[in-house]
Order: structure tokens, then sequence, then C-alpha cells
């Protein structure tokens, strides 16, 4: 007899686990199949994520921003640390432990919340049927009244750089790095391009990020992306725009690079090599081919708003299909699919899912930018205010970047909320609150903002839409 589930998940990261203890919280039977085996050869929960994304690059930014700060930020406080030097392998110890807590985390929520943990490499089959097999190369085959497919993306591979994981990396490697590289380089100037880059950097690497598009961070408002790629550059981070990567030769512990930019065939030489170019949705061996599931010519499973595929009772949730490939999306897209497998009438609003780039500063928005708001003809007022003016900001030496919010010109409603500067991450957070609630720029203004914080930045934006900020010369006085 087969193990029956109302729920079965495919897939414990942010989407798979969420959704799972989210159906379990529902009372659901709930069963989660995960393969990922950890550093420490056994089965690690959270995905991409938890392991080798957002929280390891995370806790290797916070840390290499610590040291960078020691360098050069504590002489302005008037402190002298004397000689700040750096252990690698204590920097990415304390990164492995973070990540075996939050995955330990995850298993002790499945089982405080009573979800079933089959571990093993989960298999689409027809009728409602998913077949686990094991490490051991045993199967068995569990029947569910429903199936949420989580199965999340891995990195893209291009021919010109194949990965070793020793001196041509991707994401995973470049969070593992055991010594500084003197020069590293970096294909594509991404999200994780950049904060991986960014890390390297602030420990000592001379970064060069090349990357094919000639326009700098095109999904960012445009204002922001040209102040982010002057702020990068400062940092010391070379962005060659233009450049697309065309193939590399390994000698030993160096490797040649070579691409084409405006002025025709270039090369250059790095100590370690990151390739970050993206990341594609995990399909392998996911789906029988009698399972019923299409996926588009990219391996995208296909679905509708509420992530249903086109098999009753079958979803897929998260990096797998479209839309943003971001944590944030996925959790949110498993607790709806949960919802409404338990008959709830959950959504999902697809318009409000704040992007982030934690670099330092940090790069964050939500919304659309002035540019597309532009192309789509609707008239807008913008407001925009300077760190360099935020009391709070000064004191923690951390004045560079602004806020911007822009809204409808006609019923002042916000429609974006851009920041680079301290702490964007959150502050875009706050508008992201207002805007699902269908706030006016009017609306922040007359908020009490406590005095001082970084979010009266976010206060003094909306004030500037209507030319009202009192802290900056208004660019429209009324
Ligand atoms: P995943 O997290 O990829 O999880 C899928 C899981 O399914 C994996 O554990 C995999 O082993 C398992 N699996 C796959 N196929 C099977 C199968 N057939 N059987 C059993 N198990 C299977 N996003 C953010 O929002 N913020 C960030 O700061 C951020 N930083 C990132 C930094 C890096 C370096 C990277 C690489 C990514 C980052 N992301 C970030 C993206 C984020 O990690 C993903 O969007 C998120 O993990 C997607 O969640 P998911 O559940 O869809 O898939
Ligand atoms: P993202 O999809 O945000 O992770 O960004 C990946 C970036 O890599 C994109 O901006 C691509 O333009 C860039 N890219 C892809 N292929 C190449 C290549 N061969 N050389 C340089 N950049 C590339």
């Amino acid at each position: 007899m087969s193990q029956k589930f109302d729920v079965v998940v495919v897939g414990a990261g942010p989407g798979g686990y969420v959704a799972a203890i989210r159906a379990a919280q529902l009372g659901l039977k709930t069963a989660c199949i995960e393969k990922y085996q950890g550093k420490e050869g056994k089965t690690a929960l959270g995905g991409t994520c938890l392991n080798v994304g957002c929280i390891p690059s995370k806790a290797l930014l916070d840390s290499s921003y610590k040291y960078h700060e020691a360098h050069e930020g504590f002489k302005v406080h008037g402190i002298n640390a004397g000689e700040v030097t750096i252990d690698v392998p204590a920097m990415v110890g304390r990164k492995d432990q973070i990540v075996k807590n939050l995955t330990g985390g995850v298993a002790a929520l499945f089982k405080a919340n009573g979800v079933t943990l089959l571990e093993g490499h989960g298999k689409l089959l027809s009728n409602k049927r998913v077949e686990v097999t094991g490490k051991d190369g045993n199967s068995e085959v569990v029947e569910a009244e429903n199936i949420i497919l989580a199965s999340g993306s891995r990195p893209v591979d291009i021919p010109p750089a194949p990965v070793d994981q020793k001196v041509i990396v991707d994401s995973t490697g470049a969070l593992d790095f055991q010594t500084v590289p003197k020069r590293l380089g970096v294909i594509g100037a991404g999200v994780i391009g950049l904060e991986l880059g960014s890390v390297w950097a602030r420990l000592g690497s001379e970064v060069t990020v090349l990357e094919a598009l000639d326009k700098f961070l095109p999904a960012a408002d445009e204002q922001v992306a040209k102040e982010a790629f002057k702020v990068l550059t400062k940092q010391g981070l070379t962005i060659r725009l233009g450049a697309r990567v065309t193939g590399s030769e390994v000698n030993g512990d160096q490797v040649t690079v070579s691409y084409t930019d405006a002025e025709g065939e270039q090369k250059i030489e790095f100590d370690r090599l990151i390739v970050a170019v993206g990341r594609r949705p995990v399909t392998t061996d996911l789906l029988a081919a009698d399972s019923g599931v299409d996926s588009d010519e990219r391996g995208f499973i296909f679905v509708d708003d509420y992530c249903a595929t086109s098999v009753p009772g079958v979803y897929a949730i998260g990096d797998v299909v479209r839309g943003a490939m971001l944590a944030h999306k996925a959790s949110e897209e498993g607790v709806m699919v949960a919802e409404r497998i338990a008959g709830h009438k959950a959504q999902m609003n697809y318009d409000l899912i704040p992007s982030v780039i934690y670099t330092h500063p940090e790069i964050a928005w939500v919304g659309k930018s002035e540019q597309v708001l532009k192309a789509e003809g609707v008239e807008v007022n913008v407001g925009t205010f300077p760190f360099a003016a935020s009391g709070r900001a000064m004191a923690a030496n951390d004045t560079t970047g602004f806020v911007k919010v822009i809204a409808d010109a006609k019923s002042d409603r916000v429609l974006g909320v851009h920041v680079i500067g301290p702490s964007a991450a959150e502050l875009v957070q706050q508008g992201a609150i207002g805007m699902e609630f269908g706030t006016s720029a009017e609306d922040l203004g007359m908020m009490v903002f406590s005095h001082p914080t970084l979010s009266e930045a976010l206060h003094e934006a909306a004030l500037a839409v209507s030319g009202h900020a009192i802290h900056v010369a208004n660019r429209k006085k009324r």
C-alpha cells in the first residue's frame, strides 16, 4: 500500500517548505520531498535560498562589510582599530554555521507542524502519484490529492566559461573561496554578480565585471541605476558594459577570458572567475512523460495566475514558474496555493513584489520605474530626498543615495518607491505596505515618522512629490 497524503510538495526551498508548513497548518496531511545533500552529506532543507543563495550571500556581505568598515570607515568616527586582518576560512565557516542553523530550523518546523519529510528525488507520475527515489536508489510511490512542484532553479552555464568550481565558479563556488583572489572576474552585472563581486572587492580583490548589455541594471529606475553605477565604480568595481564573453582558457591557477566590446576582441586575466549570468528552472527528471504537465522551451512549468498547471490538483510555484526568481515570491506563491487547496480564496499581488540588491548602499524598489510609467503614458509627479540631508544617515556616516517616490499626477496614488542608500530594502518595504493599501504620496506625507530615522527620507520624498519637503530645497514649489 502506498502512502497517501492530502498534499505532496516536491522541493523544500522557500517555495516548497513554506507551502508544506502552511498546508499542514490548515489541517492537510502533508509530505515534502527533498533530495539536496548539504556539506555534511545529509538532507538539507531550505533550497537554494538557505543553502547557497540569499542567506549565505548575505552572511558574507555582512562580514565583508564589517571588515571594510573597520578598514575604511572607523577613522572618521575617531576609532583606531590598529591592524585589521582577515581570516577567510573563519568568515566562510561562520556562513556555513548560519546555513546549518537555518536548514535545521526548517527541519524542526516540519516536525512541529507535522509535515512528513520524504528524502530523495521526486518525480510526478500520472494520476496524482509521485515517485520518490532515495540516495540508495530504492523507490516508493506516494499518492496525493494535491501536488505542488517547487523544484527551483540552478545557475545558467555558458559554453564560453565552463564551471570547474576551482578557477571558474558559479555562485555556489563563489560562496566558498578559502582565500581572497587577487584578480577576480565576474560575468554578468545582475543581482548575484554585483553582490558576490562586492563581497570579494571589500576583502581586497580587484574585481572586473563583464556585462554583455550596454545598459546597467535595466530593471531598475534609470536615476537609481545611474547612481548605482557611479557608487559601485567608486568602490573599486570595474564594470565593463557591452562586453560579451566569448571564451576562456584555464592555465593552472589563472584564467584568460576573451570578450568582445565596442573596440573589438579583448583578453583579460583573472585568478578566479564567477559566472553569474542568470538562473534556469530545474525540471530534470521531474515530470514523467505521461504526467500531463508542460513546460516551455526554457523549462518553466506553465501555470495560471494561481499557480495551477493544466492538470487539476497539480500546482507549481517559485523559480520553476514564470515571474521574478525571488525567495519571497516563491514563499507567497506557496502560501497562496496551500490556502487555495484548503478552499480559501487566496491570491497574490504580483505588481508589488519588492526587488533588492544587497550591495552597500543597498538598491531596492517596488512598483514601476519612472521610465516604464512614462513609456506607458502615465503622467507622474516625482519626489526625491537625498540621504546627504538625513541627520540619521549623517550620524552613521552613510549618506550615499536617495529615496524616490513616484505618484500618479492625477490621483497622487504612489506607483513606485525606489531607493539607493542605507537600509534601502527596509524603506522600500514601508513603501510596499503603503502601496498595498493604495496610499497616496499625501497620505505618506501626513504620517508621523520617528526622528531621527532613515525612514524620514521616505517621508520627505513623499512630501517632495507635491513640493512640500521640509529638509531639502524642493524642485517644485507649492
Ligand atoms: P529553490 O530554493 O531552488 O528550492 C528548490 C528545492 O527543490 C531544492 O532544495 C532542490 O534540491 C529541490 N529539488 C529540485 N528538484 C527536486 C526533485 N525532483 N525532487 C526533490 N527535490 C528536488 N532571492 C531573494 O529573494 N533574495 C535574495 O537575497 C537572494 N539572493 C540570492 C543569492 C544567490 C547567490 C542565489 C543563487 C539566489 C538568490 N536568491 C535570492 C534567489 C532565491 O534563492 C530563489 O529565488 C529561491 O530560492 C527560489 O525558491 P524555490 O523554492 O522556488 O526554489
Ligand atoms: P541576472 O539574470 O540578473 O542574474 O543577470 C545576468 C547578466 O549576465 C545579464 O545582465 C546578462 O546580460 C549577462 N550575461 C549573459 N551572458 C553573458 C556573456 N556571455 N557575457 C557577459 N554578460 C553576459
